[in-house]
């Protein structure tokens, strides 16, 4: 007889098992509608391969999983996709959620499948992908994805393989009916199980309130090394940690997993689904469900499909709307009130509870805490619930956290002592969802944070590059220069641009005397000619008069004539010089002329041979670089902001390649 252990704490609630299993496992039936929520599991939610308007044969997959930790969907029956939408789901918050509508033909038609009875033929990689194809989900409600959960970490020895029946929560009684009517298959799936991840040993957990159970699992596994392990009803002994520590005395760190000392845990519907999936080659479509409460006449288990509207499998049940308080999915302890009774069975959906008020009466109001400790003294996962009532009061985290929240498992048996009704377990509930949320959010804001800081660090990375370029070419261009002069061989281009840019300007300068000068002449002209007429006036009313200055002014309107022809010489050379400078030409209309260039130009360089063609571009380069050289001394030269030097220098760069290019370019057509 192997010893088992005990755990810290636990409750003993009443049972109120036995109205369920005095029946056997009865078939649900078909539903007109089937409702597959595309998340029923731990994970990513699958993802549809079917559209509406589809045709689906029983057992074909619907939704491929998405991502490493998800499973498939498949259809439960034959019929029609009618709808994927958002549709209210079992789920504590009453949320919706995207489900696919299954309209059943009633034909129940199978798409072909093959499974393999001689599962010793398969390696461990094809056994694990038959599981995982088959869409199983730990079936003993936490939704765990199966292949996931074997697919053991490298390095890491399993010691010891569980098979959980323990199912010790009040009223249910689905795993324990399973026991009595499908030992075998349970067994056949520990075998399985032990083929793929080669423990040393197997044992199946069943607390001393299912004997019929037992004594099954005993039966059928005669012969093998699979160990039927028995022990004392407590609640939760169920819970994953607690069974481990009941059948091999180790104890799970916080926070860590049942592999982290050499145990993996499967419940026994899982198994019966493994071996369907392996033996049958039939995906996880149903399961069985217990019914049960004083609002149903007929409490019993069914085997229903998933997607199952709750309505129907009641109905089955003589559910009884007038006696029923309100409608809970799984147990009275670690279940939870649905919104509405359409929502559907999923793969985690061990029990329908429909109780009376008088079997579960609605709790009074909660009263203070009166710090008797016993909370704290039934804790199976011996955690302080009273501090963490605090804590979770106060919405400190931190603290929630510091004090192993995430190690509760949610069983309620705090609640359940408390002498205050305080409803301990909804505050852990609801603070770990809080939680679960920040740190999602915080995880968003740290990804935007890691963004941002790598944008700033390229957008510095590339200043830094361009700013070293800058140099380099600053230093190449002075490095020329110096070796230029220490030489005595060609000028430096950019001295040299300087010096032109020097000559540009004061030939501007010249330009603007040059106006000058005309104007001085004209107005030369101008004035020599009124002081003619002035003095010419005066000469004839002395003539007139008869006066004796008539000599004189005549001497002087004769000067002054000589002036004014001079003047005149003077303005008519300098006119005669500079009109055939450009500037002084007629105006024309600019774009005419530009159009004219340019057609001028093309008909030009199409009557160009190609070699021709390549040294015009060439000197058109050579040209615009020597331009873009001045404009870069000149802004140099001006003190211009950084930035316009850089462009120039850029596109002196730029030019500079090109030059390069054209003069290959002239070679090659040469050399053709
Ligand atoms: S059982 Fe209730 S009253 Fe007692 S310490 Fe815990 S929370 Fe307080
Ligand atoms: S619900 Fe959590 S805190 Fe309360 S007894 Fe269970 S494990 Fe402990």
């Amino acid at each position: 007889m192997r010893k088992v252990f005990n755990f810290h704490g636990g409750i003993h609630p009443p049972e109120n098992k036995l109205q369920s299993v005095g029946t056997p496992i009865a078939d649900a039936g078909i539903p007109p509608e089937l409702i597959i929520p595309l998340s029923q599991h731990i994970g990513a939610p699958a993802e549809p391969v079917v559209a509406v308007g589809d045709v689906v044969l029983k057992g074909q997959m619907i939704a491929q999983p998405k991502g490493f930790v998800s499973v498939p969907l498949h259809a439960p029956t034959s019929g029609t996709i009618t709808a994927i939408e958002e549709r209210q789901i079992a789920h504590p918050s009453g949320h919706r959620a995207p489900c696919m509508v299954i309209a059943s033909d009633g034909q129940d038609q199978w798409i072909a499948h093959s499974g393999c009875s001689d599962y010793s033929t398969l390696d461990k990689a094809q056994l694990l992908a038959r599981i995982r194809d088959a869409g199983i989900a730990g079936m003993g409600g936490a939704g765990f994805p199966a292949a996931v959960k074997l697919s053991v970490r490298e390095g890491v020895k399993i010691d010891t393989l569980i098979l959980n029946g323990t199912e010790c929560e009040p009223y249910i009684t689905a795993d324990d009916v399973l026991m009595r009517e499908r030992a075998q298959q349970i067994v056949a799936g520990a075998k399985i199980l032990r083929q793929l991840i080669d423990p040393v040993e197997t044992l199946i957990g069943v607390e001393d309130n299912k004997p019929e159970g037992l004594a099954a699992l005993r039966q059928a596994a005669q012969g093998s090394d699979i160990e039927i392990v028995e022990f004392p009803t407590k609640y939760p002994s169920g819970g994953e940690k607690q069974l481990i520590e009941i059948l091999t005395g180790k104890q799970v760190p916080s926070g860590g997993l049942p592999s982290d000392v050499g145990v993996i845990c499967q419940n026994v519907g899982s198994a019966v689904a493994i071996y369907d999936a392996v033996v049958n080659g039939r995906p996880l479509i149903s399961r069985v469900t217990t019914v049960t409460g004083a609002g149903v006449s007929q409490p019993q288990n069914f085997d229903v499909l998933i997607g199952t509207p709750m309505s129907y499998l009641l109905d089955k049940a003589g559910y009884q709307a007038d006696k029923n308080r309100r409608l809970i999915m799984g147990g009275p302890m670690m279940g939870f009130t649905v919104p509405s009774a359409e929502v559907p069975i999923v793969k985690t959906t061990n029990c329908v509870l429909a109780p009376t008020e008088k079997e579960l009466p609605t709790p009074p109001p909660a009263q203070a805490c009166i710090r008797c400790g016993m909370c704290a003294e039934v804790c199976p996962a011996s955690l302080l619930p009273q501090q963490m009532f605090w804590f979770a009061q106060g919405k400190e985290f931190e603290k929630l956290e510091a004090h192993n929240l995430f190690d509760c498992i949610e069983c309620g048996a705090c609640s359940w002592v408390c002498p205050s009704t305080i409803p301990l377990v909804q505050y852990y509930r609801a603070s770990k969802a809080e939680i679960v949320q920040l740190r999602k959010d915080n995880e968003k804001s740290e990804q935007s944070r890691v963004r941002f800081e790598a944008r700033q660090e390229r957008l510095a990375r590339e200043d830094a590059e361009k700013e070293a370029k800058r140099a380099a070419r600053k230093k190449a261009a002075e490095e020329r220069a110096q070796q230029s002069a220490a030489a005595g061989g060609d000028e430096d281009p950019i001295q040299a641009a300087i010096e032109r840019a020097k000559a540009k300007k004061a030939a501007q300068q010249a330009g603007a005397s040059t106006e000058n000068e005309l104007e001085k002449l004209e107005k030369a002209v101008v004035t020599t000619r009124k002081r003619l007429a002035t003095a010419s006036g005066k000469l004839q009313q002395a003539k007139a008069e008869g006066s004796d200055l008539v000599a004189a002014l005549q001497t002087g309107v004769d000067k002054t004539q000589a002036k004014l022809e001079a003047a005149e010489k003077a303005l008519h050379d300098y006119q005669q010089v500079n009109e055939a400078a450009p500037e002084h030409a007629a105006p024309t209309d600019a774009a005419d002329a530009a159009i004219a260039k340019a057609m001028a130009a093309r008909a030009a360089e199409s009557a160009l041979s190609d070699e021709e063609k390549a040294r015009a571009n060439l000197e058109k380069l050579q040209q615009r670089l020597e331009k873009s050289i001045t404009k870069l001394a000149q802004s140099r030269e001006n003190g211009d902001e950084e930035k316009i030097i850089v462009a120039l220098e850029s596109t002196v760069e730029r030019l500079s390649d090109k030059v390069a290019q054209a003069q290959q370019q002239l070679q090659t057509t040469e050399g053709a």
